[in-house]
């Protein structure tokens, strides 16, 4: 992540950090409206629990609403380890670096655009719109 400032990588960070308060919320909101019991547990149990931890307590949730913000929970707790690895804002595809612009607009962005326009056709259902 050469190409990236300190002060960018700083930015993306708390980007990537405020989405994960946001998104830990809105999971709690859903498991404590949820009339299963294990989840209002769970509701309670991730209330004391760090955000960073939610994504793995809540692996065993299979409700589809509460999947796709586990699943983006857990794309923005790999983008936290790969700037802690130094290897936030390479491709994970061509190695390539991935433009300030691109991180900016999609902080969790794994690949180049290039790499994500062929991995999408390639696995169509897989990838999120417009990322
Ligand atoms: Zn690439």
């Amino acid at each position: 992540m050469k190409h990236l400032t300190q002060q960018q990588v700083g930015d993306l960070s708390s980007k990537l950090t405020e989405r994960t308060r946001a998104l830990a919320a809105r999971v709690r909101e859903e498991l404590a409206e949820s009339d299963v019991q294990h989840y209002r547990d769970l509701a309670g149990a991730v209330t004391d629990t760090a955000d960073e931890a939610l994504a793995h307590a809540l692996v065993d949730v299979d409700t589809e609403i509460i999947d796709r913000h586990v699943i983006e929970l857990r794309d923005i707790a790999g983008a936290e380890e790969r700037i802690r690895r130094q290897t936030y804002g390479c491709c994970a595809d061509c190695g390539d670096a991935i433009v300030y612009e691109r991180l900016a607009a999609y902080p969790t962005a794994k690949r180049c655009l290039g790499c994500q326009q062929r991995h999408e056709r390639e696995h169509p259902r897989t990838g999120r719109p417009g990322i």
